[in-house]
């Protein structure tokens, strides 16, 4: 059984973009730029949203935090975005989601300038990822495919089994792995919470892509000899041994699913970091499609 480490990798794909950071700033261009708006005050979001900030100091990106406060109205907000994807000085920018319940999420989406949406959540990259044209694949799911790529993981013909449809996670994933290229090219089957016989279906994949928030959801028994196994998980369980109360835990078991499958993703240090790294390739992305 082999770990697949999501921070080592990522901590790869960091060292190498540093290394194209300085190159260009080195033959005096300035350096790519991401802005990150932030609604609220929202634990997790701010949690994120710092992470992010973080993440493009430490490879020499320009990062700005644009704070509003949870009373801002949708035009307020869409009128931000307007001024962000006119600024010449920013590349790509993020709107932290979930956004206070007054301000619909799919008009803020399709406001930002497709060239600027380095989420991939605008509906026109959408489409181009599923038709595989080049655009900004959405971050947990190009995460993934790095992950496999860059362990050599064999795709080609494989029963890839995804749990959870959602827009930013099991949908593109599933469309991903579908597609006529490495990695890829898996035979799909995309479940959520109306699927029938889930175990059965478990048991039969080569692949499994746990995606849907319910801690240690699959368990070893469910879980074919020699697998591979991707948890996207991230949940706080309650946990009086730890100072902070809780501890972070997966869609997996990893005790019992890790004795069975031939790779796997540990929580946290998996899917996570992966997730963080591929905002900064959509960045160095989003800025080389607008200098050269
Ligand atoms: P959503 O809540 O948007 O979607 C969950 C999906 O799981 C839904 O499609 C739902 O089905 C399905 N589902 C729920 N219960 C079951 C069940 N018992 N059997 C089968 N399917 C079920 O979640 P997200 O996709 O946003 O996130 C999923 C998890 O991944 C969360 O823990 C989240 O925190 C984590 N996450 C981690 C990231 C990372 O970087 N590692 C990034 C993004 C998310 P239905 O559609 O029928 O409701």
């Amino acid at each position: 059984m082999i770990t697949l480490d999501g921070n080592k990798t990522a901590k790869d794909i960091k060292d190498e973009l540093a290394v194209e950071v300085k190159e260009i700033t080195k033959a005096g261009q300035r350096p790519p730029h991401l802005v990150a708006v932030l609604v609220g005050n929202n634990g997790a979001s701010v949690t994120y949203v710092n992470w992010k900030v973080k993440d493009c100091e430490e490879v020499g990106y320009k990062s700005t935090l644009l704070k509003l406060s949870d009373t801002v109205s949708e035009k307020e907000l869409l009128d931000e975005i307007e001024r962000l994807n006119e600024d010449d000085g920013v590349d790509g920018f993020i709107v932290q989601l979930p956004l206070p319940k007054h301000i619909d999420e799919q008009n803020v989406i399709r406001a930002i300038k497709p060239e600027k949406d380095v989420d991939g959540f605008h509906p026109e990259n959408v489409g181009k990822m599923a038709l595989n044209l080049p655009t900004f694949l959405p971050a947990t799911p190009a995460g993934i495919i790095e992950l496999l790529d860059r362990y050599n993981i064999e795709t080609g013909g494989k029963h890839c089994v995804v749990v959870g449809r959602s827009h930013i996670v099991g949908m593109p994933i599933s469309v991903l792995m579908s597609q006529n290229h490495y990695p890829g090219n898996c035979t799909v089957t995309i479940t959520h919470s109306r699927t029938r016989n889930l175990e059965k279906l478990l048991k039969e994949a080569d692949i499994i892509i746990a995606a849907l928030g319910k801690p240690d959801f699959v368990t070893g028994e469910m879980v074919k000899k020699g697998a591979v196994v991707i948890d996207v998980g991230i949940s706080r369980v309650p946990d009086t041994t730890k100072k902070s109360g809780y501890r972070i835990a997966g869609d997996v078991h990893f005790e019992s699913v890790s004795k069975k499958s031939s790779f796997i993703t540990p929580v946290p240090g998996g899917v996570g970091p992966m997730t963080r790294a591929m905002l900064l390739k959509n960045t160095m992305l989003a800025y080389k499609m607008r200098t050269h």
